[in-house]
């Protein structure tokens, strides 16, 4: 069954100017338990004693999540990760050869023996650990590099390889594509009698975060990495409520998430980070399911299916028509049966008028200003 791995305490606070308190952590890390995402990544316990007390808090909260630490390729981190007691390590380190020899000063056999050993060390201390390699920048290193370290990592326990796309590079319908790059990889695994699971990390440099994880998916990838607004570094990752939307309505999936918690958990993660919602952000924006020009308002209230091909109820939402400006009659009568306020036609006119007139300058009318308007223009029609 494909898992989702949420991201949002590790690559989330990797976000400049990001940083959830320990409370925080576990607010956010028990609504994604909630929904049902199958692995969350609690944080890299090397930054800060206070990330390390917080993965260690998360481990032994009694989520059905797996709770996971990220470790750098030394045994130093796996030794951290283990005292939190975690069931998830996520190990990297790259395999370009002009990253080793600038960065680290080693050849590409040095580095994979690293890589191995210390995933045998993590594996010997906690058997039942599970545990992924991350080739980093894994899609613009040499790919025999990234072959060879993969094959060495799962021969000394790794159970997942993660395909990384660290700087976004990746475009779908080029060359260089998601679907081909995982398909390779797996083969070419395959042929050496190896088949790890597969994960996709996908950054939205280009904005294809989305669509090369899909595509990655589609070529067998179980596993996909995910943060709630897509937060992280520089433009960040795939975001969570997309994802799990698409999969679950477009690919139907096997799953038990509960995406009605997902605008809970979006709000919180907003307030806390200071990250705002914008507005058109798909499925958890305020206008995402919001009727705007007179005709779309018009068609959306006898069907909403007319402007819209997803059904806001999936995360429990539902769909509503904006007061402003481009308003038409429909858009009133729409309000006014939320209501339940009773109109004639002059009187429906002479609100429209006034709702037209306050979007003019650039304000929406809710239902409660609504209210007001209809005495208002109770009286002035009476008159
Ligand atoms: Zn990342």
């Amino acid at each position: 069954m494909l898992k989702i791995l949420d991201a949002t305490l590790r690559e989330g606070e990797q976000t400049p100017g990001v940083y959830f308190d320990g409370h925080i952590k576990l607010a956010i890390a028990d609504l994604l338990d909630e929904i049902g995402i199958s692995i969350i990544e609690a944080g890299h316990p090397m930054v800060t004693q206070e990330i390390h007390d917080a993965v260690k808090q998360l481990s032994g909260h009694g989520l059905r999540a797996k709770v996971g630490a990220h470790s750098r390729s030394l045994k130093q981190d796996i030794d951290l990760a283990l005292q939190c007691n975690v069931d998830f390590l996520g190990i990297f380190y790259c395999v370009s050869e002009a990253r080793l020899n600038h960065v680290f000063k080693k050849d590409i056999y040095t580095a994979i023996d690293q890589i191995a050993s210390v995933i045998e060390y993590a594996k010997q201390n906690k058997p039942g650990l599970l545990i992924r390699y991350t080739p980093e920048d894994t899609v613009r290193s040499p790919f025999q590099n990234v072959v060879d370290a993969a094959a060495a990592a799962v021969n000394a326990g790794a159970d997942i390889i993660s395909i990384a796309d660290t700087t976004g590079f990746m475009i779908p319908g080029t060359e260089n594509n998601f679907y081909d790059y995982v398909s390779r990889l797996k083969e070419t695994l395959a042929a050496k009698g190896l088949s790890p699971m597969i994960a996709v990390h996908c950054h939205n440099d280009r904005g294809y975060a989305l669509t090369n994880a899909i595509d990655g998916f589609r070529a067998g990838a179980e596993i996909i990495d995910a943060t709630v607004l897509g937060l992280g570094e520089r433009a960040g990752i795939v975001d969570l409520a997309q994802l799990a939307v698409t999969l679950k309505n477009d690919f139907t999936v096997e799953n038990k998430w509960d995406l009605s918690k997902l605008p809970e958990l979006y709000h919180l993660v907003s307030n806390y980070s200071g990250i705002p919602i914008p507005a058109n952000f798909p499925i958890i924006g305020d206008n995402a399911f919001t009727h705007c020009a007179g005709v779309h308002s018009h068609a959306a209230v006898k069907n909403p299916t007319h402007y819209q091909s997803l059904d806001p109820q999936i995360i429990g939402r539902k769909m509503s028509v904006s007061l402003d400006h481009m308003s038409g009659i429909s858009s009133i009568e729409w309000a006014l049966e939320k209501l339940s306020i009773d109109a004639d036609k002059p009187l429906i006119e002479q609100i429209l008028k006034h709702v037209k007139s306050i979007g003019q300058k650039g304000r929406r009318v809710d239902l409660s200003e609504l209210k007001h308007i209809v005495d208002w223009c109770k009286k002035t029609v009476v008159a």
